[in-house]
């Protein structure tokens, strides 16, 4: 252990959605390395695979469950996963997610691309935390924290569905932490800028002229790591955030407020 860590989550349990890779994959191992045993849920094996390994290495530990978070079956196998392997569910972290595969006009998206996108950003947290909280509410409490984006402030022209997922989940959270805040259950929502992560690469494409125009947009002149979403996420699942509840924290490097 490195001098000065805090280990805040030691005999505690998390569940952590979009494991496999970018911001998941950084808050697993953020919460590992505090302490936590760590749930890896999500479709990539490999990738999940991979972070067990990485956590493996610092003597975490870790279960991967496969689970693609549209499916309530797979959410609810991968949730009686989590009580086989260790018994009990104190925090969750719902980010598994998709982007648009193009930017195009409203009119001109087809509804099964819309489907597409709101069954894993929006049905997909629903469905996590319609599973998670029962077993949150076995421990006397816990916390849970959704990641929306950027795109759930502010609209992102050509992107219908994705901005509409994005702010959906502020208000699903907002109705949830209303539910559940007089039995301990403590829901908030982060809204990531623009991060360096493989869904990011995607979305720039591959020229760099890409990247350049991001960073153009960032007013502190470049992105955002995943370690810096992983920091806020472990915040808001401890107790040091204990009067924060239903709460959309943007985290974008000041990109939403110009
Ligand atoms: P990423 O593509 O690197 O990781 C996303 C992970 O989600 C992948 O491992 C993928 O396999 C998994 N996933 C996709 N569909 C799934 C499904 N149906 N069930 C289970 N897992 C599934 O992306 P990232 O940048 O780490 O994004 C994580 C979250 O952060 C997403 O919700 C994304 O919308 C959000 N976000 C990202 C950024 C950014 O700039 N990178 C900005 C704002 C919000």
């Amino acid at each position: 252990m490195e001098p000065n860590q805090q280990r805040r989550f030691v005999g505690k349990v998390a569940f952590v959605s979009g494991a496999a890779s970018g911001i998941g994959r950084a808050a697993a191992i953020a919460f590992a390395r505090e302490g936590a045993s760590v749930v890896l849920a999500d479709i990539s094996e490999p990738g999940t695979a991979e972070t067990a390994q990485m956590i493996a290495q610092r003597g975490g530990r870790t279960v991967a469950v496969r689970c693609d978070v549209s499916s309530a079956e797979e959410v609810k196998t991968a949730l009686d996963k989590t009580i086989e392997a260790f018994g009990r569910l104190d925090v969750a972290f719902n980010n598994a997610g998709v982007e648009p595969k193009k930017l195009a006009p409203t009119a001109e998206w087809e509804a099964d691309e819309w489907d597409h996108i709101l069954n894993i950003d929006l049905r997909g947290v629903f469905l996590c935390m319609k599973y998670e909280i029962p077993l949150i509410l076995k421990q006397g409490g816990g916390a849970i924290v959704n990641t929306s984006s950027g795109a759930g402030v502010i609209g992102i022209k050509g992107s219908p569905a994705y901005t509409a997922a994005k702010h959906g989940l502020i208000g699903l959270t907002r109705a949830a932490a209303l539910d559940y805040a007089a039995q301990n259950i403590r829901i908030n929502v982060v809204c990531p800028g623009y991060i360096d992560t493989p869904m990011m690469a995607r979305y720039t494409g591959g020229p760099p002229e890409g990247r350049a125009r991001v960073i153009s947009e960032e007013p502190v002149g470049r992105m955002g790591t995943p370690d810096e979403i992983a920091d806020a996420v472990v915040w808001l699942c401890s107790d040091a955030s204990r009067f924060v509840i239903g709460h959309a924290m943007v985290i974008d490097g000041g990109q939403t407020i110009q």
